[in-house]
């Protein structure tokens, strides 16, 4: 995604040097000018500025260290856009000096401001219309940092390197199948990561593990509590594993949340013959104030696989676990069991391609009807 940026932005500095239109004249001193609007002195000649002045001029309206704004330029239609930091500033030249026109936000404000023009072939930003775009970016980004978002996506597939997770081999077409889990959902929690970065160039969508190597569960929630975050921003855990049970026929996803009246309390593995190993995994990456959000991250997954992946496999539900030991993560999370390496359908549906990018997909989509509800609402509790 930095690298789509960086070319793009690379393109748009090529366009403006190659073409004859846009080459760049000798400094006029306009950006000071920006930032203590016009004295007077020059009411005679609006004063403008060059492409570089005004992308300055919008720069100091940012946050340190955020990408700088950028012109994309139709030369064809003879209009442009300014993106920086998520909003588009959208707006079309005028042949001559002095002519105004419309200024367009987000699609959803409108502004009438005196239009950028061609001078001695350079497009020229007249003073106003920097000064109304700089001020609705400075505005627009106010209101951004007041709103509760989702600032990181971290996946977790389970198991890795010396811990191999279930092991299946069921027979499949006569023969066993070797199925086994940290390798299944090592791929699906890339092929998931893939998307979300597209689906969302400013969050952070991290994994506990990118390769075949193991981490004990306390390295991987202090991997997800080391995140910075700002007070409104939230970050949800996706734990991705796959089931093992000595029957052969038991087959299906699930998803795991932390139950509401979970209480401290010694664990009991044998009260989960079905899920080898979830009981210490949910513990380790659950706390109480977030079990609204995990509830609603599990509903949303849930309802995605279903939604996806239909009869092709069964769903078995939604599990509450109530016997999390509270260690230290400070986020909602769920986990997520993708069907049995124990079962022949599950596991050629796991092992194939088109099957794994189903898998894939009902979890982008559980995972992106969960953001954009929960950041359109401004987050369902206060996360403290
Ligand atoms: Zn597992």
């Amino acid at each position: 995604m930095l690298k789509n940026t960086a070319r793009l932005r690379l393109l748009i500095v090529l366009l403006f040097l190659s073409s004859p239109g846009f080459a760049q004249t000798p400094g006029t001193a306009i950006s000071a000018a920006v930032s203590s609007p016009a004295t007077g002195q020059n009411a005679a000649a609006p004063q403008t500025l060059t492409l570089d002045e005004t992308i300055a001029a919008l720069k100091s309206a940012g946050k340190a260290g955020e990408a700088p704004p950028e012109l994309r330029w139709d030369p064809f239609f003879q209009s442009g856009v300014f993106s920086f930091g998520g909003h588009n500033g959208t707006f079309s030249s005028a042949a001559s000096a002095g002519k105004t026109g419309f200024l367009m936000f987000d699609g959803r404000e409108v502004f009438t401001v005196p239009l950028p023009y061609q001078d001695k072939g350079e497009l020229v930003f007249p003073q106003a219309f920097a000064l109304t775009l700089k001020d609705a970016f400075t505005r627009y980004f106010e209101e951004d940092s007041d709103r509760f978002r989702i600032a990181a996506i971290i996946i977790d597939p389970g198991h890795g390197g010396k811990d191999p997770g279930a092991i299946g081999s069921p027979v499949v077409n006569g023969k066993p199948l070797r199925v086994v889990e940290k390798d299944i959902v090592l791929n699906v929690s890339k092929q998931l990561k893939n998307l979300l970065v597209r689906a969302y160039p400013d969050k952070q969508i991290l994994m506990t593990r990118d390769s075949d190597v193991f981490y004990t569960l306390e390295e991987r929630t202090s991997m997800a509590n080391s995140v910075p975050l700002k007070e409104n921003e939230a970050i949800i855990y996706i734990s991705i594993h796959a089931n093992y049970v000595f029957n052969p026929r038991t087959r299906g996803y699930e998803v795991w949340y932390l139950s509401p009246d979970y209480r401290r309390t010694v664990l009991d593995r044998s009260k989960y013959p079905d899920s080898a190993g979830v009981a210490p995994i949910l513990n380790a990456m659950l706390e109480e104030e977030f079990t609204t959000e995990s509830i609603i991250i599990a509903q949303s997954i849930l309802k995605a696989f279903e939604q996806t992946l239909g009869a092709s496999i069964p769903s078995r539900g939604l599990k509450a676990e109530e016997w999390f030991v509270v260690r230290n993560s400070r986020m909602p999370a769920v986990l997520v069991e993708l069907g049995f390496v124990s079962n022949p359908e599950d596991a050629q549906l796991m092992t194939s391609e088109g099957g794994l990018q189903k898998l894939t997909e009902a979890l982008y989509k559980g995972i992106t009807d969960f953001v954009s509800v929960f950041e359109r609402s401004g987050g369902f509790t206060a996360v403290h």
